[in-house]
């Protein structure tokens, strides 16, 4: 069986405060869930965010990481031995604005995914389709060409411990919510992909849906059975709604 998982990204969104009152909102509220919490707050606030969550099991990982090991002169770059160093645990990465926006290739994010594995960090891995690609069949050949970058450089071992997300384009920040069988069939295609190389790996990997998560579409969401549980932006900044999404996994 597979741990289900809560992750919210905060996205470029708050501020020092805010980012401390969430972080302790949620850990206050986070042993009702059964869900495993991950929070990933802006770079700046992540050392205060780590404060705030205490002892608490509520994990926090960074947004990005900086396609070089270490360290090194890369002006306005993040490592992941930085990450880790400050108390992350995970890290985003391949999320489809850094794909769209500052244009990470496949290859790319796969060399970003081998570094956050090196510095000891879980990668939670994005994949999913724009709406043109999904109306033009092209769904499946997408999601295989994301994941198989990783599998071809890193072997298909590198996706033990480690998370996938399926957030389809046309469903982030767009209030379109794919449908619970949307979901679960892309989620069924990408744990097929993976059983092809280990079914075992396949069988353990988590696959979170993201796009439009709400308290209100979530349960159905979740109780699909290739769903482990979302990765949520625009509700992940109130804990209410945050914390009701993680009482529904
Ligand atoms: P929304 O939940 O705001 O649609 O964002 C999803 C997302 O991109 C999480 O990484």
């Amino acid at each position: 069986t597979r741990p289900t998982i809560v992750a919210g990204n905060w996205k470029m969104h708050g501020n020092l405060g805010m980012a401390e009152n969430l972080a302790e909102a949620i850990a206050a509220g986070a042993s009702e869930s059964k869900a495993k919490l991950i929070v990933c707050p802006p770079y700046p606030y992540l050392d205060a965010v780590v404060r705030a969550l205490g002892d608490s099991d509520v994990h926090v990982g960074g947004q990005n990481l900086a396609d070089q090991p270490d360290s090194g002169a890369f002006t306005g770059e993040v490592s992941g031995t930085m990450l880790r160093d400050i108390g992350c645990w995970h890290v985003i990465v391949g999320h489809s604005e850094r794909r769209s926006l500052y244009g990470e290739s496949n290859e790319q994010v796969a060399t970003k995914f081998g570094l956050a594995r090196d510095a000891g960090l879980v990668p939670i891995l994005c994949v999913g389709e724009t709406l043109e690609e999904r109306e033009q069949g092209q769904m499946e050949s997408v999601l295989k060409a994301q994941l198989e970058a990783v599998v071809r450089m890193h072997g298909v071992d590198a996706l033990q411990d480690a998370i996938v997300a399926y957030e389809p384009v046309w469903a982030i920040g767009t209030g379109k919510t794919a449908s619970p069988d949307q979901a679960q069939a892309a989620h069924a295609f990408l744990r097929q992909q993976v059983a092809a190389h280990n079914a075992t790996i396949a069988g353990v990997l988590p696959i979170l849906y993201g796009g439009s998560v709400k308290p209100g579409n979530a349960p159905e969401l979740f109780a699909q059975p290739d769903v482990d549980g979302g990765l949520i932006g625009g509700a992940s900044l109130k804990s209410e709604d945050f914390l009701a999404i993680a009482a529904a996994a």
